[in-house]
């Protein structure tokens, strides 16, 4: 695996693998890499492209600053695991190579809904910030395929959105969510829980499956209302656990037995901010 810590460097590597007819593929990640992000980069080499590979915390995008201080950080061993699985370049920049000007002054992009709902309204200025870090890392990579995961998905969507805007060449994939075998989504915070914690933790994805199981066509506020009852009851501080359409992510409080919907679900452990999400298979 190659290493690239300046944006040029990489630029002009990608450049002349480009000329020779070589496809580029890209995963983007925020570092403390898990099973769930080295089955992105698997996907990645599966294409049979060049897998490149990026690490940066983006500070942007943590709306709680505590939250970006607290971000996990464990390069040695990422690189470790990039190699083994296989990663063929990784990109691992300064602040200064992604916002050279600083980022005081940074496009705003008109995201309609999508800032309004869920994640959207949770975390202000979020999706903002994803959008300012993938618009600059997509323009240094300029990659045939995108591997993002559904663990996020209402930034699978942001960024959906985002390549449609900037009339990018880019062919998105959403890859599903790795989980531990208790059900918990794997994810970097993840790291931050207490063992008791850790042991409460798959609540949010078996109150999730619980609304899928028991859906029926008609009212499904009871649904919800009895998951969020749940969690509230062991422990967890419940941001939201809602029914919504798959497509649109509009909240939906009938079900006429066809939409195809989504469970988006976030809540607080502790301190640990952890979101979910479960996609109706039916
Ligand atoms: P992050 O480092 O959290 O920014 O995540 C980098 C990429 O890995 C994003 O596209 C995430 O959606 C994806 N990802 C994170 N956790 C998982 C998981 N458990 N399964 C699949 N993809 C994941």
């Amino acid at each position: 695996m190659v290493l690239f810590r300046k944006a040029s460097d990489l630029q002009n590597y990608l450049l002349t693998q480009r000329l020779k007819g070589v496809p580029i593929a890209f995963v983007p990640t925020m570092g403390a890499l898990h099973a769930g992000h080295l089955h992105l980069v698997s996907e990645a080499r599966k294409s049979g492209a060049l897998a490149v590979v990026s690490i940066f915390v983006n500070p942007t995008q943590f709306n709680d600053p505590s939250d970006f201080e607290k971000y996990p950080v464990t390069i040695e061993e990422d690189i470790r695991l990039l190699e083994e699985t296989g990663a063929d370049l990784l990109f691992y920049p300064a602040a200064t190579e992604i916002y050279p000007g600083g980022t005081r002054e940074l496009e705003h992009y008109e995201l309609g809904s999508l800032e309004e709902l869920f994640e959207g309204s949770s975390r202000p200025g979020h999706f903002q910030g994803v959008c300012q870090v993938m618009s600059r890392l997509l323009n240094i990579v300029q990659p045939n395929e995108l591997f993002m995961g559904q663990k996020d998905y209402q930034q699978c969507m942001v960024v959906k959105e985002l390549i449609r805007q900037e009339s990018l060449h880019t062919h998105f994939h959403t890859v599903p969510t790795v989980r531990e075998a208790d059900g918990l989504a794997m994810s970097s915070r993840n790291r931050r829980l207490s063992e008791e914690e850790r042991q409460k933790a798959p609540a949010i994805y078996n109150a999730m499956k619980r609304i899928l199981d028991k859906l029926t066509a008609g009212d499904t506020t009871s649904l919800t209302a009895g998951a969020e009852a749940e969690l509230t009851a062991a422990g967890f501080k419940v941001d939201y656990i809602s029914l919504a359409d798959a497509d649109t992510l509009e909240p939906c409080t009938v079900w006429d037995g066809q939409q195809r919907l989504v469970v988006v679900a976030a809540a607080f452990l502790g301190s640990v901010r952890l979101i979910d999400n479960l996609l109706m298979t039916r």
